[in-house]
């Protein structure tokens, strides 16, 4: 729970989080509810981060970018906002999802076209693969790239997609073979661009101060410039990068059982029942005993695999144990800390409670724990692979 007591952090590590904390703390937390209630979060915000030194991290410093080439900065980032409660804004996405596709694929041109805006915070990134009919099974997307004497036109839709309705990048994912399950491309598509349109803010049961968005695609046209990467190479690359994204998903779930349990701890000590405080009953004293141990065993699974992820080492196969094991160490803590607080654990008013419901789409998305086992039991030789390994979420 120390984090700030680990033994390998350095001084510019230790000043950036101080530098986050602070930000948490001035600008984004006293305004935190009422971005829940908005179910979004001002791009005002995202100018503040970009201002404060937090947006585009490992953009290349050419461009403008942070030039990090150091994952336990964006860890850092992440770590705090979670500890926080903070749901709003997704930077992770921003940062941990979309920028490594930019700073892997993009041309010199494009990079020098959007890094400024992704570093200032004027252009907000987003990602979409998921659709209505293909989440788990991405090689089921619908969505086609066809091709144009200028580049080409995409026509589909997507869902669930995070900053979806601030998003002014959007990584789409679209198909250019017409065989389904092959030649998918990445495409960079803008705000403005005509055809391209955003569906409602959807309500969600958690996550309030996120927005998250249906997308649709009507003929819009793409300009050969708007390719990243080379073209039906896509599936490759989500599926490369989605080690960062499990594990970044992994750092939300530590630091946000950390926050929970701190704050349990000290409502057990402080509420009393049959005249003790009911954290010195002996099943809750064990309970507790239980959960602190739990999330002590995630913390050093992730900062293990952080190090790893930091010296370019962390594979597929162990990105998805950590996304598996600390997800659903995240929701069994969350629970019994929330049963702990007895009808205040319910009251949304109580951090628990938000965190709780926060913490349920955790094994859902970045792939679900279901799809985590199946890549997990591949690497044991256990799955008939019908995936092509393109798992994702
Ligand atoms: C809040 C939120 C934010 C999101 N943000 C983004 C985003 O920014 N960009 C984006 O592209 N997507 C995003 N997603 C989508 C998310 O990644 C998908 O919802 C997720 O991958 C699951 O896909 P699905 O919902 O289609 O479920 P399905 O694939 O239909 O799965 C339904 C259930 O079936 C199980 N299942 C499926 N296949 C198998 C199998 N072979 N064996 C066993 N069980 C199986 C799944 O595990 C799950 O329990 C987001 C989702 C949410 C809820």
């Amino acid at each position: 729970m120390e984090h700030e007591k680990r033994a390998n952090l350095t001084d510019e590590l230790a000043d950036f989080r101080a530098l986050v904390r602070d930000f948490v703390a001035r600008e984004v937390m006293p305004h935190h509810a009422r971005w829940e209630t908005e179910r979004i979060v001002p791009r005002e915000l995202w100018r503040k981060a970009g201002a404060a030194g937090l947006l585009g991290l490992n953009l290349p410093a050419a461009h403008g970018g942070g030039g990090i080439d150091d994952y336990r900065f964006n860890a850092t980032l992440v770590e705090e906002l979670a500890r926080a409660g903070a749901t709003g804004p997704g930077i992770s996405v921003h940062n941990d999802v979309c920028a490594p596709y930019f700073v892997k694929l993009a041309a010199d041109e494009q990079l020098a076209r959007w890094v400024p805006g992704m570093v200032s915070g004027e252009s907000i990134c987003a990602i979409a693969m998921t659709e209505p009919g293909a989440g788990s099974d991405l090689r089921g997307m619908r969505t086609t790239a066809t091709p144009t004497e200028r580049g080409w036109k995409v026509s589909g839709s997507k869902t669930f997609i995070t900053n979806g309705v601030n998003a002014d990048l959007v990584i789409t994912a679209a198909r250019t073979d017409p065989a389904v399950g092959k030649g998918v491309s990445l495409f960079v598509i803008e705000r403005g661009a005509p055809g391209f349109e955003r569906g409602r803010n959807l309500e969600k049961i958690g996550m309030h101060a996120q927005d998250t968005a249906e997308l649709s695609f009507d003929d819009v046209e793409v300009p050969r410039a708007n390719l990243l990467g080379e073209l039906g190479q896509g599936l490759a690359y989500l599926t490369r990068n989605l080690a960062q994204e499990r594990l970044t998903i992994g750092v939300q779930a530590v630091a946000a059982a950390e926050g929970a349990l701190r704050t349990t701890l000290a409502y057990v000590k402080d509420r009393a029942a049959f005249g003790q405080a009911i954290g010195t009953f002996q099943h809750n004293a064990f309970l507790l005993a239980e959960l602190a141990t739990e999330v002590k065993v995630a913390r050093v699974l992730l900062d293990w695999a952080v190090a790893e992820h930091t010296d370019g080492r962390l594979s597929a196969d162990v990105a998805a144990m950590v996304k598996l094991h600390t997800t659903e160490m995240q929701q069994r803590v969350l629970d019994r800390c929330l049963q702990l607080h007895g009808g205040y654990g319910y009251m949304a008013e109580y951090a628990v409670g938000r965190a709780w419901a926060d913490a349920r789409v955790q094994t859902i998305y970045g792939g679900t724990s279901e799809m985590m086992k199946l890549i997990i039991s591949r690497s044991l030789g256990l799955q008939e692979d019908r995936t092509d390994g393109r798992l994702r979420g």
